[in-house]
C-alpha cells in the first residue's frame, strides 16, 4: 500500500490478504462436503472443520469441544446472552444482567430486547477513565445476578478492561454467575491463552477482525455451562447451534488463528510503533486530545478529537487523501448521532460527535502515519485560520 493509500480502520474489519484467499481455496478444494455427512466427502469436511476448531480453541487455551462456530460475534453474543437468560427463567424470578456502559450493540441491543420482553433486568456498570472497574461491577451484584458482560477491549477507544480480575472477583462472590467477555477486538492483539484457565465462562470471537473472512465467528463456552437453546434445528455444533457450518469462513478463521497463535507481539509490533508515533505527532496539533491512557489501550487503536474541528471534515479530508479511518458516531437516515461509547466515557455531546478512530493493521508504515498527521494538520490549520 502506498503512503497515499492508507487503511487505518482495522477495528471495523481487517483486510484479507490475497494469499489468504488462496490458502482457503486450496483447503476447500479437498473438503467441500457437508461435515454432517458420513461418507468420505463429509468426513474430509469434518476433518477440516475440527482442525479449525482446534486452532480457534488454542487461542484461548481451551479444548476444541468448548468452541461453537457461529456467523460472527453478533451471533455469538446473542447465543450466549439469550441462552443464559432463557436458562435462568423460573416463576417469580427476574434474572439480573450487568453490562458495562460501553459494550458493543450486539450486547447492548440484546439485553435491552430481553428486558423489554420482561425476561431480565439490566444494570449498567459505569465507565470511569475509559475502563470498567471491578468495583463498579461488584456494586451492582445481587442475589438475582445471573450474567456479567464486560468486553476485553473496546472497539472505539481500544480501552482494555481488567476482565480476569472482574471474573475472579465475581466468581468469589458467587460462582454460579456467568461471566461473558466479548473478546473480538482483543483477539490476536492480546494474549488470551489464559481464558480457559480463568474464571471467564464464555467469549465471543470474530474472524474478520483478524484478517479472516466476514460472516464467521465463534463462541467459547466453558465445559459444563448450560445454556438455553437459541437456534434450533439439526444437531450441529453438539446441539448448541443448528445449521450447516460455514466451512469457507471457518477454514479461514482456523488458518488465521493458527498463524496468530502466540504471535501477538510480532503481529502488533509495527502497529504499536505507529500508535506511539501517531500519538506523539498529535501533540503538535493544537487542540487535539487522545481518549484513554495509551498504556491501557489496544496496540493499534487511537481515538481522539481536535477541538473545534468537525469530525466529518477530518474524515472526509482523510478519505480524499486516501486514508480510511472512522468515527464512533453512528449515522442513520442521514442523521449523525454522538457515539454512545464516548458518551458512556463521560465525553460531551460535541466530542462524542466529532471524534475519530484510527486503528492500524500490521502493515502500517512510519511514512503512512506521517501522511495521516499531515492531513489532520492541514484541516486543523484551515479551520483555525
Ligand atoms: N463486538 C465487538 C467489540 C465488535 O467490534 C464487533 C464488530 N464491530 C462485534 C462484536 C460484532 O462482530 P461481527 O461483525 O462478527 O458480528
Amino acid at each position: 500500500m502506498s503512503d497515499k493509500n492508507v487503511y487505518a480502520d482495522a477495528n471495523a474489519t481487517f483486510p484479507v490478504r490475497s494469499q489468504h484467499y488462496e490458502q482457503v481455496m486450496s483447503l476447500l478444494a479437498t473438503s467441500d462436503g457437508n461435515p454432517s455427512s458420513i461418507h468420505a466427502r463429509g468426513r474430509d469436511a469434518k476433518v477440516a472443520l475440527e482442525h479449525a476448531r482446534t486452532a480457534v480453541a488454542s487461542m484461548l487455551g481451551a479444548r476444541s469441544t468448548d468452541v461453537v462456530f457461529t456467523s460472527g460475534a453478533t451471533e455469538s453474543n446473542n447465543l450466549l446472552i439469550q441462552g443464559v437468560i432463557w436458562k435462568a427463567q423460573k416463576p417469580g424470578f427476574l434474572p439480573e444482567v450487568i453490562v458495562s456502559g460501553f459494550e458493543h450493540p450486539s450486547v447492548m441491543a440484546v439485553v435491552a430486547l430481553m428486558a423489554e420482553r420482561q425476561l431480565c433486568k439490566v444494570l449498567t456498570a459505569p465507565v470511569v477513565d475509559y475502563v470498567v472497574t471491578t468495583g463498579a461491577v461488584m456494586s451492582l451484584i445481587s442475589d438475582a445476578t445471573v450474567l456479567v458482560c464486560v468486553m476485553h477491549a473496546n472497539n472505539e477507544t481500544g480501552s482494555i478492561n481488567p476482565v480476569y480480575e472482574i471474573a475472579d472477583t465475581v466468581a468469589k462472590k458467587n460462582p454460579s454467575i456467568h461471566m461473558h467477555v466479548d473478546a473480538v477486538q482483543a483477539l490476536g492483539k492480546i494474549d488470551l491463552s489464559e481464558y480457559a484457565a480463568s474464571s471467564i465462562h464464555s467469549a465471543s470471537l470474530s474472524a474478520h477482525k483478524v484478517g479472516g473472512l466476514k460472516g464467521s465467528g465463534a463462541l467459547y463456552i466453558k465445559t459444563g455451562t448450560k445454556l438455553g437453546l437459541v437456534i434450533a434445528g439439526g444437531g450441529q455444533e453438539r446441539f448448541r447451534r443448528a445449521g450447516t457450518e460455514n466451512l469457507p469462513g471457518i477454514i479461514s478463521f482456523g488458518i488465521r488463528c493458527q498463524e496468530l497463535l502466540g504471535q501477538q507481539e510480532t503481529f502488533t509490533k509495527d502497529m504499536a510503533a505507529a500508535k506511539m508515533q501517531f500519538i506523539d505527532g498529535l501533540k503538535n496539533i493544537e487542540g487535539s486530545e487522545v481518549h484513554g491512557q495509551p498504556a491501557q489501550t489496544l496496540p493499534n487503536t487511537v481515538n481522539f478529537h481536535i477541538d473545534r474541528v468537525a469530525g466529518d471534515d477530518l474524515l472526509l479530508n482523510l478519505d480524499l487523501c486516501g486514508v480510511c479511518a472512522s468515527s464512533g458516531s453512528a449515522c442513520s437516515s442521514g442523521v449523525t448521532r454522538p457515539s454512545p461509547v464516548l458518551l458512556a466515557c463521560n465525553q460531551s455531546e460535541w466530542v462524542a460527535l466529532n471524534s475519530i478512530r484510527i486503528s492500524f493493521t500490521d502493515t502500517i508504515t512510519s511514512s503512512q502515519v506521517e501522511h495521516i498527521l499531515s492531513v489532520l494538520e492541514s484541516v486543523t490549520s484551515r479551520v483555525r485560520r
